[in-house]
């Protein structure tokens, strides 16, 4: 299907899914099996510009849109979803800065961010605040100078290996979500250390862990937005990110439907390829349709984003939800279609399956994203 992208995305696509296929490719078994962050990988995205694509002109990116993002987050992902988080989650914790930063914190953080010197994580989670991030309680407390942070955030992207980190804190808990507040933070502040990393199912070549806050002193100019936006600085960003997590799930999706094709025509049994077999036709014809499908939705969300549209929480939810559902569905008939051979390590789908899982719970889990559509839609009527 046509999807009819300029020839600057096209060049885009082409560059990222070269990149997919000679750099990462080769080595995405390993780092699934070490559990390990490829920081070379991260330099080498930086060198060929990909993190300049979000960054407006100013500070020394390229000023495009969540649509060219997208599609380097699919064409990563096709080949590595752990990968393609890692990526992800920089654009995560640097569009707040990008949206609502004072022009003092654009100068000072997007150009190393924009040149990939510098990467980012977003930090909202906590232990007892996760799909109910109004109960968030890293405290914020006012000091003569700025503000005293303390408190801890679990299951951080690029935990330990980002350079800027956006956190929401509280300056009040009564205030709920009226009292959470955003501020940039920088590794190696006195106070803020690491915990647990944690050993995840997929997306092994990401680094997730837990961020301490034991009264991390900042001054003012660390706050982000204004006292009391937090929350709402959050879903702005999540109503921009999550079509990148569909976009991540739909590259994960196509990725494992490519192996299973392939194999198909290759394997035979009773004789002939078991691509004959109509049962494994029809398979693939779902599992293509619904790639597809997904792919429409992605584009025509981020385009919308793209085009200045104010509101877009509904798509963007629709987006990252069918996207996740839809790649969970076709990376297990994916392993379905290789049989035995699927289940092994020997084959990447069986981690196509694993990285897939994610899609449908960060971000908000798909329950959540239900949640948001119905609410949208009992708002319009
Ligand atoms: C690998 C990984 C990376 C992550 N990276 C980040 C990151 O970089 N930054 C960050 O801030 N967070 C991150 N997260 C956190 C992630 O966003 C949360 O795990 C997620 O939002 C769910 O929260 P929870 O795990 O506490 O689940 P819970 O909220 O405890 O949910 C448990 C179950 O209950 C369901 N549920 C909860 N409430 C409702 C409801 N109202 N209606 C219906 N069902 C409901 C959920 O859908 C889920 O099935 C990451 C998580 C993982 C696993």
């Amino acid at each position: 299907m046509k999807h009819n992208l300029n020839e600057k995305q096209k060049t885009i696509q082409m560059l990222a899914r070269r990149f997919a296929e000679e750099r990462i490719k080769p080595i995405r078994g390993e780092l699934d099996e070490r559990d390990s962050f490829p920081s070379f990988i991260m330099k080498e995205l930086g060198d060929l510009d990909f993190f300049r694509i979000f960054i407006p002109e100013e500070y020394n990116g390229f000023g495009l849109g969540v649509l060219d993002l997208c599609l380097v987050m699919e064409e990563i992902s096709r080949v590595c979803g752990g990968v393609g988080t890692s990526f992800a989650v920089n654009a995560l914790g640097s569009y707040p800065i990008v949206k609502n930063g004072s022009s003092e914190q654009k100068k000072k953080y997007l150009p190393d961010i924009a040149s990939g010197k510098k990467l980012c994580a977003f930090g909202l989670t906590e232990a007892e605040a996760g799909s109910d991030v109004g109960n968030i309680q890293t405290r914020a407390v006012q000091t003569e100078t700025g503000f005293r942070i303390s408190g801890s955030k679990l299951f951080i992207t690029n935990g330990e290996v980002a350079d800027i980190y956006v956190i929401i804190a509280t300056i009040d808990p009564k205030k709920g979500i009226r009292g959470q507040t955003a501020f940039i933070l920088e590794k190696g502040m006195p106070g803020f250390t690491f915990g647990k990393k944690e050993n995840k199912m997929g997306i092994r070549a990401s680094h997730t862990c837990e961020l301490i806050f034991d009264g991390v002193e900042v001054t003012k100019d660390h706050l982000l937005g204004g006292v009391g936006r937090g929350f709402f600085l959050a879903m702005e960003n999540f109503d921009h990110s999550r079509p990148g997590v569909g976009a991540q799930a739909l590259g994960i999706a196509q990725g494992a439907y490519d192996e299973a094709i392939r194999y198909a025509k290759n394997r035979i049994q009773f004789g002939e390829p078991i691509v004959s077999q109509q049962g494994i036709k029809f398979m693939l014809a779902d599992m293509a349709t619904q790639i597809e499908a997904a792919r429409c939705l992605i584009y025509q969300t981020a385009r919308t984003i793209d085009s200045g549209a104010k509101k877009f929480s509904k798509e963007s939810s629709m987006a990252k939800m069918f996207a996740s559902d839809m790649a969970m569905k076709v990376t297990t008939d994916a392993v379905q279609i290789l049989g035995g051979y699927g289940y092994m390590k020997d084959y990447p789908v069986e981690k196509m399956m694993r990285d897939a899982k994610i899609t449908q719970i960060y971000e908000g889990t798909n329950q959540i994203q239900r949640v948001v559509i119905a609410q949208e839609l009992i708002r319009e009527i």
